[in-house]
């Protein structure tokens, strides 16, 4: 027998997860809920309306997004307390996985509202299926930061890091990015690149770090859409020593030529010149074409 409908209750804040390219991904408790919902709070109303629309749902609809998310919440919290019920969606996935929210579900739970999470797609989720991660424990970092030295310093505080690594990055920065893996976590760790997930132009490949931004300027298509960036961890290939000797190594070379950061990391950390120049040398083009 098939489960009973569960149409929104009175006063009840759903936070609930869309597809993130399949429309057929949506849940049917999704469904139910957006159908019978008061309110439905959008991170952008007209991706929303798309979705809405494919269902046949009308619904009334209120943006909530990064720049007015306290303000709405605010005004969210008062609809709750009349008994209005909400749902939170965002563009695509699970809301608060690296989009809006936190604020308002704080507030309803703080408020003692009942919070429901109507669970579904996410990305990161997604690529760990479609990879085959085998490994049992991984880090969800989401966005690294936009800017080199701040990404390059985040990674680094990582690097040492024995679980994969899990990123989201937009398609105008993934070759940088992409880059910067290489540079600070060396070019042998296993990548997955899992691009366009559950859409038409679908494409899931691993290979070394070190050959992962000459795949992606192979063809121009390789850098469109949406991407999750999966890094095996340290694991046996980078001990605490080595992610150590890769920051010294990466800091000297923000200054000198290869040849001699690498004399003096050599110096600094007892390993061998030859081994930190191959290093240097490897993420010499990532750094030339960031020049
Ligand atoms: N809340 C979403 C979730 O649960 O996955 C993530 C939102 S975040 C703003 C958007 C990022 O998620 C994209 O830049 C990309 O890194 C990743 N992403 C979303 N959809 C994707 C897809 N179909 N394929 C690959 N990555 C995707």
């Amino acid at each position: 027998m098939q489960p009973a409908e569960q149409p929104a209750q009175p006063g009840t804040l759903y936070v609930v997860a869309t597809p993130i390219g399949n429309l057929r991904d949506i849940t049917l408790h999704a469904l139910d809920v957006l159908r019978s919902v008061d309110l439905v709070a959008a991170e952008d109303t007209r991706v929303t309306q798309g979705l809405l629309a494919a269902y046949g749902i009308q619904a009334r609809l209120t943006a909530l997004h990064e720049h007015n998310e306290r303000t709405v919440s605010d005004k969210l919290l008062g609809e709750l307390r009349a008994g209005r019920s909400v749902a939170l969606v965002s563009d695509a996935g699970t809301p608060l996985v690296s989009d809006p929210g936190a604020h308002l579900v704080g507030l309803a739970r703080q408020a003692g509202l009942p919070v429901v999470a109507v669970p579904g797609p996410s990305a990161a989720a997604t690529a760990l299926s479609a990879a085959g991660v085998a490994a049992p424990h991984w880090l969800f970092y989401g966005f690294l930061p936009a800017k080199a030295r701040a990404r390059r310093q985040v990674l680094e505080g990582m690097a040492a890091q024995p679980w994969h690594l899990v990123f989201y990055e937009a398609p105008h920065r993934v070759v940088e990015c992409v880059a910067d893996l290489a540079v600070v976590l060396g070019p042998h760790r296993e990548l997955t690149l899992a691009r366009e997930l559950t859409k038409r132009f679908e494409q899931v490949v691993s290979l070394p770090l070190g050959e992962a931004v000459a795949w992606l300027e192979a063809h121009g298509d390789r850098c469109r859409g949406e991407f999750v960036l999966i890094v095996a961890g340290a694991g046996e290939a980078a001990t605490p020593d080595e992610a150590e000797a890769r920051r010294i190594l990466h800091a000297l070379l923000t200054e000198l030529p290869a040849s001699q950061a690498a004399r003096i990391a050599a110096g600094l950390t007892g390993r061998k010149r030859g081994e930190l120049y191959d290093w240097a040398m490897a993420g010499k083009s990532d750094r030339q074409r960031e020049a």
